[in-house]
């Protein structure tokens, strides 16, 4: 049968296999390279074509369908007259798509994998999943909103009500056990203790400070340094500095002379207490022993008590003095008067109320009498005396016995 060639095509035409069969080629319907060729026209067009009994040009709503074998019941592709573009894997529905959902926007409504992820250029998703060449990170709608992290290395936590918070849980734990809030007057707390008990042992204050609402300690077991804001003792503050051997306590006492001290806290004595009492031979400073017995005071005229001897070492008296010499000085140091005082203070000699620095040692020479110089000056003094008397003995032994001898 004669084949007329078609050179446009009109609705209803088919590649027949009669064309098959006289040509066993269509490359007179196909136009090579070189040649232009019309298949259909504007009103005409080629909507159906079976490629290995596969039909690949098919409706209006997907003009091209690409099948992988003859007994897939839906394509691997197809591209619908949209542009949207479904995968199917040749049973089911088409299950993935790609298309452009707006100005510039190209989206597929399922999961997209990929090696690695590039944005305008740069690397941000490396295919071993590292993020970088991150400008920021916002967990809010706006760059500044919720949790934002830039790439300058700030990290940023806004609340659009109430104040920001950094809640720490252990798997398991319905509410907060340990959170950093930043309160309404720009200071920091840290809370501590569980849910329904928190407790904030720390809170950096808006004015700077560090304030400790508990006890502050350095080491938990010995040696420690423990400053203690409260007690069960009428004693507190406290602070105490502890080692396997021994634990020593500063401390003010509350009491009506309010008194600090410091105590040896393994054996419970007191070594020394400072008072404030402004009482007429009121107690100062207060010195106790390694047994906790009272040695020495010092009250508030100056005046210096001690339970044990008072031990000095020499003064420097001149070799050359004599018994006058000794004399002179001690009717020196007797000479010389109280300083004057008033309101209990010493009037240094420029009339001052107090001794000033540059005044002391004029002070010192005027009034203070040297205790241990005429200490030994005095036992010097009784020395020579002693001996000096037991040579007047001596002679009125000699005397004596000459005049018996005479009057005998
Ligand atoms: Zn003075």
């Amino acid at each position: 049968m004669p084949v007329t060639h078609k050179t446009t095509a009109n609705s209803g035409d088919v590649i027949s296999t009669d064309i098959w069969n006289e040509d066993h080629s269509i490359t007179s319907l196909i136009p090579d390279a070189n040649d232009t060729y019309t298949i259909g026209n504007s009103t005409n067009r080629w909507h159906i074509a079976y490629i290995n009994q596969i039909n690949m040009l098919n409706t209006p709503s997907y003009p091209l369908n690409i099948y992988e074998q003859a007994t897939d019941s839906y394509p691997r592709l197809r591209i619908a007259d949209t542009g949207l573009i479904e995968w199917s894997d040749g049973s089911g529905v088409p299950d993935v798509n790609l298309y452009r959902s707006g100005t510039n926007v190209l989206k597929t409504d399922d999961s997209f994998a990929c090696f690695s992820l590039l944005v305008n250029g740069a690397t941000v998703i490396s295919s071993t999943r590292s993020m970088y060449n991150i400008q920021s990170i916002s967990l809010g709608s706006t760059a500044s909103s919720g949790v934002s992290i830039d790439n300058n290395g700030t990290i940023e936590i806004w609340k659009t009500s109430g104040d920001p918070y950094i809640d720490f849980k252990t798997s398991g734990e319905t509410n907060y056990d340990a959170r950093i809030q930043k309160q309404s007057d720009h200071s920091l707390t840290f809370e501590v203790g569980g849910a329904g008990s928190l407790k904030t042992p720390l809170t950096l204050a808006a004015n700077g400070n560090a304030e400790f609402s508990g006890n502050v300690i350095i080491s938990s077991t010995s040696p420690m340094l423990k400053l203690e804001n409260t007690s069960s003792s009428s004693a507190f503050p406290r602070l105490e500095i502890q080692n396997p051997a021994i634990t020593w306590r500063l401390g003010l006492l509350y009491t009506n002379n309010p008194t600090f001290f410091i105590y040896d806290a393994t054996r419970s004595y007191s070594r020394l207490e400072i008072l404030y009492d402004t009482s007429s031979n009121a107690t100062q400073f207060k010195w106790y022993n390694s047994n906790g017995s009272s040695v020495m005071r010092l009250d508030i005229e100056g005046d210096l008590w001690i339970d044990g001897e008072y031990n000095t070492y020499s003064p420097e008296i001149p070799e050359s003095w004599n018994q006058k010499d000794y004399v002179n000085f001690l009717k020196q140091q007797l000479n010389k008067s109280h300083p004057p005082r008033k309101d209990g203070k010493k009037i240094c000699i420029c009339g001052k109320i107090g001794v000033c620095e540059e005044h002391i040692q004029e002070f010192n020479e005027k009034y203070a009498i040297n205790i241990s110089s005429i200490a030994v000056v005095s036992a010097k003094l009784i020395v020579d005396l002693t001996n000096k008397i037991e040579q007047l003995e001596q002679r009125l032994s000699e005397l004596e016995e000459r005049l018996n001898q005479t009057v005998g």
